[in-house]
């Protein structure tokens, strides 16, 4: 099951009422794409204007492709050592008497399999984790439109003297990204292309790896 922040915040709220009897408010919750551990959680305290402001972080890793009993474990577990830093309890360490007791009596009265800590070796990456790396022909055209392409490595050369002919072009550049946005673009062999906003053309372009442009190579590939 793919985890994103909404289906994170749902679960919270079903163990928060259900196990901690809705005593811990929202914390902040984040996706990551972690491989050592399956969760963390974050305590900060900051002093504003002489008032103590404390914030909590969830994180859970959206990296493998584990069961979703095993993402809810992973979120009561984070979510044990929450309710202990929000109501100042102490414990004898990271997972010590305190964090044991709860997690034992939550996994005996709620049916759970919640552990201290999970070997990861048992878990394969997600399929849309394992990056690919695309190369992008991104182009202006004189009429101001915004022209985006995934294109076959092996055709950069020849797309490029076909653009170049082009009169209608007034930009182009190359690049590389391993955006999940690219995903399903074809990778194509000729000059086709998909037509986005300025806006989004420079918002994703600066968040791309420039390889070639005009006057030529920038980086290799
Ligand atoms: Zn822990």
């Amino acid at each position: 099951m793919e985890i994103t922040v909404a289906s994170l915040q749902e679960t919270f709220r079903k163990y928060n009422e259900e196990i901690f009897g809705n005593a811990l408010p929202m914390p902040n919750l984040r996706v990551s794409n972690a491989k050592r551990r399956l969760g963390s959680m974050h305590h900060r305290i900051q002093k504003i204007w002489g008032k103590t402001h404390r914030s909590f972080t969830i994180v859970v890793s959206n990296y493998y492709d584990v069961p979703l009993s095993l993402i809810e474990d992973t979120l009561i577990h984070e979510m044990i050592h929450y309710e202990i830093a929000y109501k100042n309890l102490k414990d004898t360490s990271a997972h010590g008497t305190l964090f044991r007791q709860r997690m034992e009596e939550i996994n005996r009265n709620y049916h759970r399999d919640i552990t201290v800590s999970k070997r990861m070796t048992d878990y394969a990456p997600r399929k849309s984790n394992q990056t690919e790396t695309y190369l992008v022909l991104a182009i202006e055209m004189n009429d101001g439109s915004h022209l985006l392409s995934s294109v076959a490595r092996t055709m950069l050369a020849d797309l490029e003297r076909q653009i170049k002919r082009v009169e209608k072009i007034r930009n182009f550049c190359w690049y590389i990204t391993q955006d999940a946005y690219f995903r399903n673009f074809p990778k194509v062999r000729t000059l086709r292309a998909r037509s986005v906003s300025a806006e989004f053309f420079t918002n994703l372009t600066a968040k791309m790896t420039l390889v070639k442009d005009k006057n030529g190579w920038v980086r290799t590939l």
